[in-house]
């Protein structure tokens, strides 16, 4: 079973729910997702194993070959290639800018002169380990790096079907999220219960219900703000999975590193009872 965990805005808690609940059942896989700023691996502290440079392909062009017809540049929708024609006797140049480019090949693929090669560009670095029954993933975008999916992708391939997966997504709602989550059997949407945190669980569910994942919600620091949050899931019947209460000594375990269910046990079978009501429980979509 896939089971991602998402949040519609960072610092909701949606790493701790992951760490926590990866630690809590047995036969696990945890991927962190979170490619520009992993932080799973500061709380497992996993022996890291394995590490894989990552790299997507971008354009190159062939001097040689290029007419500077421009026909590249008017299919590339993400801007990314820039086409001066031959002018005044002076030749024409092809300006590609690998931060923009989506690696789809189009240009590659639609140059009438075959003049449109490609060349691989490292952006990140994939690494995989073990922490006690925990296989261990994670993705590391690097700095400067704009376009994380690619490399969210490319952790996903290390997803291993004999385990229960779970994978801490990105924050936001879009194509990082979305790349995450997409393939899940299960998505947990983690908020908390404030204004802010009600208009972005909003706009996490309406991506996870436009993707059919069913979908249940976390509300972590549950007994500050107010009752709207809970309002809005039982108004969409939408199930709230368990509520974490806001607690001085879970906010210090947070700030040293420290897993919850390492410091209080009690909330192993909490974690334990969230993967029942996800396995066994009619779950909202
Ligand atoms: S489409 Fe091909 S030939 Fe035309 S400008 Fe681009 S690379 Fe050059
Ligand atoms: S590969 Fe796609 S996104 Fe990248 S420059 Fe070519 S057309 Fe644009």
């Amino acid at each position: 079973m896939i089971i991602s965990i998402a949040s519609g805005k960072g610092g909701t808690g949606k790493t701790t729910l992951a760490v926590n609940l990866a630690l809590s059942i047995g036969n696990v896989q945890l991927l962190d997702c979170d490619v520009e700023e992993p932080n799973a691996h500061l709380f497992l502290k996993p022996c890291i194993q394995t590490r894989y440079p990552a790299f997507v392909t971008i354009p190159k062009v062939d001097e040689e070959k290029c007419n500077y017809c421009g026909r590249c540049q008017e299919v590339c929708v993400f801007h990314a290639i820039v086409v001066l024609p031959n002018a005044e006797g002076k030749k024409g140049s092809v300006m590609i800018f690998p931060n923009l480019c989506h690696s789809c090949g189009a240009c590659a693929q639609l140059c009438p002169e075959t003049a449109m090669g490609e060349t691989k560009k490292e952006i990140g670095s994939i690494e995989v380990g073990e922490c006690g029954h925990i296989q261990f993933v994670h993705g590391k975008l690097y700095i400067g790096e704009a376009i994380s999916p690619p490399l969210i992708k490319q952790v996903k391939e290390y997803m291993n079907p004999t385990r229960t997966v779970i994978i801490d997504a990105p924050p936001g709602t879009s194509c990082p999220m979305i790349a995450s989550v997409r393939g899940s059997d299960f998505c947990i949407l983690v908020t908390e219960p404030t204004p802010f945190g009600l208009n972005d669980l909003v706009l996490a569910v309406e991506v996870v219900r436009k993707m059919k994942i069913p979908f249940g919600v976390v509300i972590n620091r549950s007994d500050i703000g107010d009752q709207k949050v809970e309002a809005y899931c039982k108004e969409q019947n939408i199930p709230i999975l368990f509520s974490i209460p806001f607690d001085r000594e879970i906010a210090e375990l947070y700030s040293k590193g420290i897993p919850l269910v390492k410091a209080k046990k009690e909330y192993t079978q909490k974690f334990i009872k969230v993967m029942d009501s996800i396995t066994h429980t009619e779950v909202s979509r």
